[in-house]
């Protein structure tokens, strides 16, 4: 019998694996620079560091079983292609599981990091046994992913679940980094929330902000916004309030379209609880219908960053039964 799977979050700047158990307990773990040149030598590289992880377990290595990997980009999750990624340079039609299959001699399934960490929080967090959901994660960018009826939504193309680019404003919307405007992102993304950050104190020729002095000598963060907000900050109060209003909005656009049993909110930007609240007292004003609120909830990911490599994990262990 298996005891373990290998959950790999591969990420344009670090790669997460773990060996998980079927309960989601992480008995080894490495983390590593993501390698930079071309995919080839760095999916060897994968391999290896692989290897040394399920021997580091002190197991058989028989005893250990496939292997998922979470990964950015457009895939072809059937052939485990990974047809291109921003993150990762050079990686263009990258046959990733046959690649890691030949090399490691086991099963290997390659999905999108987004469907591995919403795997994850189905499987080990917070949404357990939740048939209907969508996670959002908030992180530098939005991006999520949406279950529906246990299924994660894949789309004609394999393009669903960019939740971040849904449009939120049309009047004087706000540039997004994705080259449209009014999107999501550019409201509740951590880059953009930056930005608005140095917008507001810029603004504030009266010097009022806690954060005036900081953001002259030291580059800012969100965390800093919402350690201010806490402290009564206004200036940063009514920042935390405006992107609230604008993941309420966003939230709202999910329940219409999908009648969502939960939302899971994941990401640096998602760990505010003054956040999370304003977000929760929103939402029934925009709402068509208390019933889209009557039996929903609205959490925070309880995996952290371990939610993609305990999905990933999730998603090779489906595939040994
Ligand atoms: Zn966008």
């Amino acid at each position: 019998m298996e005891l373990a799977g290998v959950g790999i979050d591969l990420g344009g700047t670090s790669i997460k694996m773990g060996v998980v158990t079927p309960e989601g307990e992480v008995i080894a773990r490495n983390e590593f620079a993501t390698p930079d040149g071309p995919a080839r030598p760095a999916v060897a590289e994968l391999a290896r560091q692989v290897r040394q992880l399920i021997n580091s377990t002190g197991l058989p290595a028989e005893r250990i079983g496939s292997v998922g990997v979470g990964t950015p980009g457009i895939l072809d999750p059937q052939k485990g292609i990974v047809r291109s990624a921003s993150n990762l340079v050079g990686w263009v039609d990258v046959p990733l599981g046959d690649w890691l299959a030949d090399a490691l001699g086991r099963k290997t399934k390659v999905i999108n990091d987004a469907h591995a960490a919403v795997m994850g929080e189905i499987r080990f967090g917070t949404a357990r046994g939740i048939r209907d959901l969508v996670l959002l994660t908030l992180g530098t960018g939005v991006g999520g992913a949406v279950v529906v009826a246990g299924q994660v939504v894949v789309g004609n193309r394999g393009l669903a679940g960019e939740l971040g680019h849904m449009r939120i404003e049309m009047s004087r919307p706000r540039p997004c980094g994705c080259g449209l405007f009014g999107c999501l992102e550019a409201y509740a993304g951590a880059k953009n929330i930056l930005k608005r950050m140095h917008e507001a104190l810029a603004d504030d020729i009266q010097e009022i902000s806690l954060l005036k002095e900081k953001s002259k000598t030291a580059p800012l963060t969100v965390e800093d916004l919402f350690w201010a907000a806490n402290e009564g900050d206004g200036i940063m109060l009514g920042l935390v309030d405006e992107t609230a209003l604008a993941l309420a909005a966003g939230i709202a656009n999910l329940l219409h379209a999908l009648n969502p049993k939960a939302v899971v909110l994941a990401g640096g930007v998602s760990r505010s609880p003054l956040l999370v609240e304003k977000v929760r007292e929103y939402l029934p004003d925009l709402v068509l219908n208390p019933a889209y609120l009557e039996d929903f909830r609205l959490e925070t990911s309880g995996l952290g960053p371990d939610a993609g490599l305990l999905g990933a994990a999730a998603a090779a262990m489906g595939l040994s039964g």
